[in-house]
């Protein structure tokens, strides 16, 4: 039996869990997720030459907004609930050109669930022509664990060189009373439901929450023949109006909005804006929902509630970048003006990790296209930095493309500012809730409970309601309920982000016990270090989430 650094005796993984196979040779490149910003990254630095894995959850390459119907529902026209399908088949000619010529190794169904780094940890430094692009660079390789799903697999190893992480966003929620209701789902979630199973969550479906992706759930839904009498928007869109030039530079933006109010004129849907669900009805499915007028705050107007009946509600407060394996990095993040916190990118998508890129909504919410032209960038960055170390020396300026694409990334990433603005919820949303309400759905948490341990217990942050309720503490580990219980507990910690998770989904103790920790793991002091020196070149405007080591076994933070 060994004894570590610190001469603490390491007990030995036990020998009954075979070893995972770990792939020859560190790949100069892997992505994780392969939705448009791992796709776009991985065919870039594919046509560039530069071998690279991709690992991805799903079954098929597309993420959340190229869902294609599951191949046996036999559907004939995968492309009727898309726009911009030629985008994607485009991409997905060039990806599978890539996979059969061996450049690009697909591993579908591999949900990466913790990266370390292997290897040599320390960083190399030169001083790079722009603060240190070119110098910068990270010896030693990453690890990435991934499982397949199977109880039977204990997963798959992967070493790079460089890592890119495009893990896209997922849905945010406000709890309200009634949202646990059988017919209440996401309202993303009702759109993946259509796109890939072909199914509606009802037949007359009640589309609530705020942002721009309620318009394209409710046209879908009612397209595929559900009938949608309303559109409930928490917001309004007069906010939009306060941005002019922004405006002006994202003209498709402008057409995007128009077609979607002609699509909603089309099929009959009412939308109604400044107003929130406030109740959903029923007691062993959805039967009614009650719709209030907010003021300004998202406080409801006394008197102005007033039940609509349908089957089935659909809703959704906007999207949230999924930066679990970023954090666990030590990458920073930083609040968007959504009020979520997103991965630190600079102007080439490195994080403040040094050999750890992020693209796509890892970053930020921002859309499909953002997420393509984010995804190429960061690949044309990992080009540079790899042909800058094979041939010692570095090309100079960027290449023409990746300055075109900059300044599209710039733009979009403005729009994208201003529209999460708009849709950010207002404080006033917490009185939607009445004390029984459940916020944490895993471990049935109230709201009621969640604001005694503030009140009475002296609870100031997301981790302390956590060790004293449970909140986030059950299977999707405070995905769904972090925000809001970060909101509950009132300003000091809204403004936090999500806290660092060891582990970036569900894993099997088996699995765990077949992977003791490396040396030199990203989570442990030098990495800590390594990323808080980085952090000069990131995006101005602060860092949350840096350094710190990860907990074994456990989670930190809500998030
Ligand atoms: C449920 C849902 C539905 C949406 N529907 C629409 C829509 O209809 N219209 C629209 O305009 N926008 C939609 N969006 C927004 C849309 O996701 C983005 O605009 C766009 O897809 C972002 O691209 P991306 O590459 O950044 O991320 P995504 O498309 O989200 O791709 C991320 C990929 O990473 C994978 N992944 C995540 N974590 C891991 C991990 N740990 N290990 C391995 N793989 C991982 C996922 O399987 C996924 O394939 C939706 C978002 C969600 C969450």
């Amino acid at each position: 039996m060994g004894r570590d650094s610190r001469g603490e005796q390491r007990i030995p993984a036990p020998d009954v869990f075979p070893d995972p196979p770990v792939t020859s040779r560190p790949e100069a490149l892997a992505v994780v997720g392969a939705g448009p910003a791992g796709m776009a990254a991985a065919v870039t630095a594919a046509d560039h030459g530069i071998p690279v894995t991709v690992l991805d959850a799903a079954a098929r390459p597309g993420g959340q907004f190229y869902r294609a119907p599951a191949p046996g529902l036999g559907a004939t026209r995968p492309e009727a609930l898309h726009h911009g399908w030629d985008v994607f088949t485009a991409l997905a000619a060039r990806f599978d050109r890539h996979v059969r010529s061996g450049r690009i190794s697909h591993l579908a169904r591999h949900q990466v669930w913790a990266v370390e780094r292997a290897g040599d940890p320390s960083v190399e430094r030169d001083s790079g022509r722009d603060g240190g692009a070119d110098g910068e660079r990270a010896r030693g390789c990453w690890r990435l664990h991934a499982v397949t799903g199977t109880e039977e697999d204990i997963g798959t190893v992967v070493d790079a060189q460089n890592l890119l992480i495009a893990t896209g966003s997922h849905e945010r929620q406000l709890p309200l009373p009634g949202w646990t209701t059988p017919g209440v789902v996401g309202a993303a979630g009702a759109q993946a439901m259509l796109k890939s199973g072909l199914v509606l969550p009802g037949r007359r479906i009640v589309v609530a929450g705020s942002g721009p992706l309620l318009q394209a759930v409710a046209i879908s839904l009612a397209r595929s023949g559900a009938e949608v009498p309303l559109l409930v928007e928490a917001a309004g869109y007069e906010f939009y109006a306060r941005a002019p030039t922004t405006l002006a530079a994202n003209p498709a933006k402008l057409a995007e909005g128009a077609r979607n109010a002609a699509q909603l004129l089309r099929y009959g849907v009412r939308l109604r804006t400044h107003s929130a669900v406030t109740a959903v009805h029923g007691r062993h499915r959805v039967e009614g929902v009650t719709v209030s007028r907010l003021d300004r705050d998202w406080r409801p107007v006394p008197g102005t509630g007033r039940r609509h009946d349908c089957d089935a509600v659909a809703l959704g407060h906007g999207l949230e970048p999924r930066t679990g394996l970023a954090t666990s990095l030590g990458c920073a993040t930083r609040e968007r003006a959504d009020g979520t916190h997103g991965v630190v990118v600079d102007a080439q998508l490195r994080t403040t990790v040094p050999g750890v890129w992020a693209a796509g909504e890892t970053g930020g919410i921002g859309g499909v296209h953002l997420a393509l032209v984010e995804g190429e960038l960061a690949a044309l960055s990992v080009v540079r930095l790899t042909r800058a170390e094979t041939a010692r020396h570095s090309d100079g300026g960027l290449p023409r493309r990746a300055v075109a694409l900059r300044r599209a990334r710039t733009r979009m990433r403005a729009f994208a500012e201003v529209m999460g603005a708009a849709h950010r919820p207002r404080p006033g949303w917490r009185q939607w809730l009445s004390g029984d309400t459940e916020v944490c759905r895993c471990e049935e948490v109230t709201a009621d409970r969640i604001l005694t341990s503030v009140s009475e217990l002296g609870a100031g942050d997301a981790r302390t309601v956590k060790l004293l309720t449970r909140a986030g503490m059950g299977w999707c580990q405070g995905q769904t309920c972090g925000f809001a219980v970060r909101e509950l507990i009132g300003p000091a910690a809204s403004g936090a982000g999500p806290g660092r998770q060891a582990l970036a989904c569900p894993v099997l103790l088996s699995v765990l016990a077949g992977h003791p920790p490396a040396t030199g793991a990203a989570g442990d002091s030098d990495a800590a270090e390594t990323a808080g020196g980085a952090g000069a070149t990131g995006e101005p405007g602060g860092t949350s989430g840096s350094g710190g080591t990860s907990e074994p076994g456990g989670t930190s933070g809500s998030g």
